[in-house]
């Protein structure tokens, strides 16, 4: 029986949520769900090759889902011959192909897409704890934007972790009895791994052909793909990394890629978990005294707040956002970003996991290479593009204001009072790289000295005048004042050889 086609209903690579708003409200019998693989969305960054598989891999079984519901689907496939390439333009042959009067899709959460697909109508993303609108509100109500506060309105509002008006534990934030060093440490759990089925292999394929010149390797590939899979790994999680989950946040070693990181994000941006059930989730590990509060309140905190954050963030300062450079840093991003030739060892691991995997932790990404480019006055709008193309869970909503904001500080201190620089001596504390290392932690000059550390006094000295009037930097600006001319003299001079040795990356 041929459908009576009212509507349009669009749905992107990463709404695939049964809850979607657009498929709550739209009927079976009348509704043409659209769906497609085009090629801008894969190449406008030019995407990790195990990011591209994970996503188009995660549609198409998205597309079966619906249809073993119910839905009636159209999936234009990639290499499809009438595929326009286009997903404005696909709505249209789709609604000329139906003559459905409806065009409907959720808001897309990237800024670009969102204007482009602005002819459709766009029902609110309610995936999210706070929409678009609270979050504008919020900043319009308060002076500082500082994570902390608002996470424990979001504390509040959801009810997570709060025991009527106070928090579960008298406290909002149990960071102090997180983050520990895990030297010496090597039982961490496995996410589980997910043999590629016929539809993964496929794409495999099709991603090996059609884009053999991205970054990063495509097999092995184990990540989840459908939702069962995602809340497979989800409770492998719960159940043996929650309770070390806060212990561990912070420390990096060599060879462990993933500690007790839950590797979640990507089912969560593209759809295939709900943020709601995986804090409630957590939450009720709590409750039955499987994970201790600290390593609870540290998870959530990390999705009810700095998620919930990052997005606000981004829809607040969009389109100037991608644009900031407060510290008016200009330096091209060197080609080992990308080639992964460097002798210096913590940058090589955490490169090598990114090519291999897709996959970085907060830290590594935070103050390994996002204080390299931080430290080395790299040019944001590339290592934006850097961070956006190499990670599997990258949208430009959450990578954004993580780069820009958290780790460039390139947007002027809105994201945090100030910015995390270190030198060799926090990498040190925090994993076992330096010990393979061919250069010294604790020399600040010489040809055996970490250029974390000269970089790092001369990124103190270039931006002394604002740090020193910057409360929680302004001892390190005096110490920096205290030193004598020579040893200024000698730091510049160290810094400045090791950055002009750096070949910069061309396309
Ligand atoms: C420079 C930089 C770039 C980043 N780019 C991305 C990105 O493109 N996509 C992305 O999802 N995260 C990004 N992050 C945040 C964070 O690094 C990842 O969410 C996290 O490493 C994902 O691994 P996980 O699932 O094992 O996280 P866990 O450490 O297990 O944390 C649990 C969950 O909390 C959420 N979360 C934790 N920290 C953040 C944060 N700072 N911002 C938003 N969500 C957070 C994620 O959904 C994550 O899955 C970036 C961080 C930095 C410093
Ligand atoms: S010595 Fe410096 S470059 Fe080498 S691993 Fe340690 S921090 Fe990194």
């Amino acid at each position: 029986m041929t459908q009576k086609v009212h509507s349009i209903l669009l749905i992107t690579g990463d709404q695939l949520s049964l809850t979607l708003a657009a498929l709550r409200t739209s009927d079976k019998a009348t509704t043409r769900v659209l769906m497609a693989e085009v090629r801008p969305e894969a190449t406008t960054a030019k995407h990790h090759k195990k990011k591209i598989i994970f996503v188009f891999s995660a549609m198409r079984h998205f597309a079966e889902e619906l249809r073993g519901q119910g839905w009636h689907v159209d999936y234009v496939k990639l290499d499809d011959a009438a595929n326009t390439q286009s997903l404005a333009s696909e709505v249209k042959r789709a609604q000329s192909r139906h003559g459905a009067e409806i065009l409907q899709t959720t808001a897309p959460n990237d800024y670009r897409l969102r204007r482009e697909l602005d002819f459709i109508t766009q029902l609110p993303d309610d995936r999210f704890f706070c929409s678009d609108k609270e979050f504008a509100d919020y900043a319009k109500a308060h002076h500082s934007l500082r994570m902390e506060f608002f996470y424990r309105e979001m504390r509040r509002k959801s009810g997570l972790l709060m025991n009527g008006p106070d928090p579960v534990g008298g406290r909002w934030n149990f960071d102090a009895e997180n983050r520990k060093p895990a030297k010496g440490e090597r039982n961490f759990p496995t996410p589980p791994h997910f043999e590629p089925d016929t539809i993964t292999q496929q794409v495999i394929e099709l991603v090996k052909h059609h884009f053999a010149d991205h970054y990063g390797l495509a097999e092995p590939f184990w990540f989840g793909v459908t939702r069962q899979q995602a809340a497979k790994a989800f409770q492998h999680f719960l159940r043996h990394g929650l309770p070390h989950f806060g212990a561990t946040q912070d420390a990096m070693l060599e060879g462990q890629y993933y500690l007790n990181h839950s590797v979640i994000s990507l089912y969560l941006n593209f759809g295939l978990l709900d943020a709601r059930e995986i804090c409630c989730a957590a939450q009720a590990a709590y409750q039955s005294g499987e994970a201790p509060l600290a390593a609870v309140e540290g998870f959530i905190r990390q999705i009810l707040g700095w998620r919930e954050y990052v997005r606000g963030i981004y829809w607040l300062k969009m389109p100037g956002y991608l644009q900031s450079n407060a510290l008016g840093a200009t330096r091209p991003i060197p080609d080992f970003y990308w080639s992964h030739n460097t002798e210096m060892n913590c940058m090589a691991q955490v490169f090598r996991q990114t090519h291999d995997e897709a996959y970085a932790h907060h830290i590594q990404r935070l103050m390994i290479t996002g204080n390299f480019a931080l430290l080395a006055g790299l040019n944001p709008a590339q290592v934006h593009d850097w961070y956006h193309a190499v990670y599997i869970d990258a949208l430009e909503w959450v990578e954004a204001p993580n780069t820009i904001g958290m780790a460039l500080h390139a947007d002027g201190g809105l994201m945090g009072s100030k910015p995390y620089a270190a030198s060799a001596n926090y990498i040190n504390k925090m994993s076992d790289y330096c010990g393979s290392c061919r250069y010294d932690p604790k020399q600040r000059l010489g040809p055996d000295a970490c250029p974390f550390n000269a970089l790092y006094w001369n990124f103190i000295a270039t931006h002394h005048q604002a740090f020193s009037r910057n409360p929680r930097m302004s001892q390190t600006a005096n110490s920096y004042q205290k030193m004598s001319a020579e040893d200024k003299s000698a730091i510049k001079t160290q810094a400045e050889g090791f950055l002009a040795s750096l070949k910069a990356y061309q396309e």
